[in-house]
């Protein structure tokens, strides 16, 4: 999969590809990471990319000309790209998004600085707009490696461990059953027994009752959206916990 990130500030990205994962991913050719300056295609002689706003007013707008010609030549360059621009206005990124995106082979963020871009490219330019959350960035940088992170750890061979992806809070709507680690005793504060004991179906069984009983504590209206088997309210039944009306998957 290939990134296409649209910055005036491509600095910004280089420090967080060079980690971790991502830097791996990188490595293997599993993802492609572009920086794509938007100053390089200003085209006056102080490469300005942003202008004061029509009408007055605080601040500054970012000017359509360059981000139209990053924006085509990135689109020219490959056939089917999904053009995203950064914006707190847009659509609420959340793992969804991030799985659908997954699927793409070129995905184009775009992102805004100031006062943020000119109306003209969000309704001309870009296939939608994406906020990764109701407050404001100086800038869609961040936004755009908070993707490509969430997106990257998705695809295919990128995690050592296929099955991370699919037990992660949010995979099935809920939370992630609590997890532990060395030592046993920690101050006095015990590891939960059962995840001792090597019975597999039964630490199963617990890590799924508890991923349950933490979704209802900490995010009630992920609960309220999550449906469950015969067989998964036989077991919340069994240890106690009632979901009221549940309906069966
Ligand atoms: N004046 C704009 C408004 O009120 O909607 C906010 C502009 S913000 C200071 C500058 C840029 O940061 C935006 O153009 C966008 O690219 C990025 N940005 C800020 N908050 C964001 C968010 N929550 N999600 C995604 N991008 C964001």
């Amino acid at each position: 999969m290939r990134f296409h990130v649209l910055t005036i500030f491509p600095n910004l990205l280089e420090s967080p590809l060079q980690e971790g994962i991502i830097r791996r991913a990188l490595l293997a050719g599993q993802i492609e990471v572009e920086l794509v300056d938007i100053r390089d295609f200003a085209t006056d002689k102080h490469t300005m990319t942003d202008d004061r706003p029509f009408g007055g007013g605080e601040g500054m707008v970012m000017k359509p000309e360059p981000l139209a010609a990053a924006i085509r030549q990135t689109r020219l360059k490959h056939d089917k790209i999904h053009v995203v621009l950064l914006s707190p206005q847009g659509r609420q990124y959340n793992q969804d998004v991030a799985d659908e995106f997954s699927r793409l082979d070129d995905l184009v963020l775009v992102c805004g600085r100031y006062e943020g871009v000119d109306e003209r490219i969000r309704q001309h330019f870009v296939d939608e707009e994406i906020s990764i959350g109701d407050y404001i960035l100086t800038g869609g940088e961040l936004a755009a490696m908070v993707i490509i992170d969430s997106v990257t750890r998705l695809l295919p061979g990128v995690l050592g461990c296929e099955g991370s992806v699919t037990c992660d809070t949010f995979s099935r709507g809920g939370i992630k059953y609590p997890q532990y680690t060395r030592p046993r005793d920690f101050e006095g504060y015990e590891v939960p027994e059962i995840l001792l004991s090597g019975d597999h179906q039964k630490i199963a069984e617990w890590r799924f009752v508890a991923g349950i009983k933490m979704t209802r504590e900490k995010r009630p209206d992920l609960l309220a959206a999550m449906t469950f088997s015969k067989k998964e309210l036989q077991v919340l039944k069994k240890h106690g916990v009632l979901l009221g009306t549940k309906c069966e998957a």
